[in-house]
């Protein structure tokens, strides 16, 4: 049918887009569709003239909960066992839930726990079902870019450490190697890891004033293993927590929130125009433009597999915000 001949052609990119329930505000969510067509209204117009109407290859309501996201991407984080490179990246606003999908809250609680460790937790289970690869080692790395500067997360000192990416190494994997890799073999050794990284991160939010949301963190899970044949698997899986995509007004903010703005503003546009030629098949994709293209490069396009969360804060306050979110996950669907 004409859907699956559209996918083909866009290849292995997907874009879902998240509503979050609302805090205090009213809604500017119309409907939501099971075909991921998502209608809005302007609050400040008449229905009628307000309306516009945006189509996605999934819309999860308020009301879906982190299992029910996990149960539809688990196929996909299956196949980096199948020596798939996958990505995911949750984009939106700050507040829009960008972090809870991917690593729940962050307050201890084992309930409500997101992509990120519901995704190694399933890999450990399937690593330890699958009898036609042996030998298989999972290893994590996790690193923030913020200003184009990259810094390891999971290194007891991390504010010292400015990493270089190194693209294309002859192994043909890591991009990183200066980043401290951790092997996992359990959920509880995830939960440890994970800890240091948001505490990595919220040390230095309590410096900067809220400095997580100005930076993309990306969780790098490594797996490799043994075939029958005895030649080796190796695959990865980036789980990108982006940076905040609010647009801030250049004439109220100078110095160094200023150069934040326009950094974050940069690379996400590249990550759009990255993704956008990848689903045109255009031969020359720009990775260089920005230092996450660039350390994600092997792991987009080719035979990787890319999902793009758009978070949505449906309140009446975030409409112009909502707008830009699903202009730039349209375009990059
Ligand atoms: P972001 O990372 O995009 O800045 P957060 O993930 O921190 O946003 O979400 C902002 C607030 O909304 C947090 O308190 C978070 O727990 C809550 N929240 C976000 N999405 C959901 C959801 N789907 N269900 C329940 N609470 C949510
Ligand atoms: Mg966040």
């Amino acid at each position: 049918n004409l859907y699956n001949m559209v996918q083909d052609l866009k290849g292995n990119i997907r874009v879902y887009c998240r509503i979050r329930p609302i805090f205090n505000d009213g809604s500017v969510v119309d409907f939501i569709g099971q075909d991921g067509s998502l209608v809005i209204s302007d609050p400040s117009k008449p229905q009628r003239e307000g309306r516009k109407t945006f189509k996605f290859n999934k819309v999860f309501g308020p009301t879906s909960t982190q299992g029910e996201v996990f149960a539809d991407i688990q196929p996909l984080i299956r196949s980096v066992m199948d020596g798939y490179n996958v990505c995911i990246f949750a984009y939106g606003q700050t507040g829009s839930g960008k972090t809870h999908t991917m690593s729940g809250p962050l307050n201890g609680s084992t309930k409500d726990l997101g992509i990120n460790y519901l995704a190694l937790s399933d890999l450990f289970q399937l690593s330890s079902m699958r009898k036609d690869i042996t030998d298989y080692d999972i290893r994590v790395q996790m690193v923030e870019i913020y200003n184009e500067q990259v810094r390891d997360l999971l290194h007891n000192d991390s504010s010292t450490t400015k990493l270089e990416i190194r693209s294309c190494t002859a192994d043909g994997g890591l991009s990183l190697p200066d980043a401290t890799m951790h092997s996992v073999k359990s959920t509880a050794d995830v939960v440890k890891l994970m800890k240091l990284g948001d505490e990595n991160r919220v040390v230095s939010s309590t410096a900067l004033n809220n400095r997580s949301s100005r930076s993309h963190s990306v969780l790098t899970v490594h797996v490799s293993g043994k075939d029958i044949s005895g030649s080796t698997l190796r695959s990865c899986l980036h789980l990108v927590d982006l940076a905040g995509s609010e647009r801030v007004d250049k004439s109220e903010v100078t110095g160094e929130r200023l150069k934040e703005a326009q950094y974050i503003n940069k690379s996400l546009s590249c990550l759009g125009d990255v993704i956008t030629t990848l689903a045109q098949k255009n031969s020359h994709i720009p990775y260089r433009n920005s230092k996450l293209t660039l350390l994600l490069q092997d792991s987009l396009g080719g035979h990787a597999k890319t999902l793009m969360f758009a978070h949505v804060n449906p309140e009446v306050d975030s409409f112009g915000e909502t707008v830009s979110t699903l202009k730039f996950a349209q375009r990059v669907s």
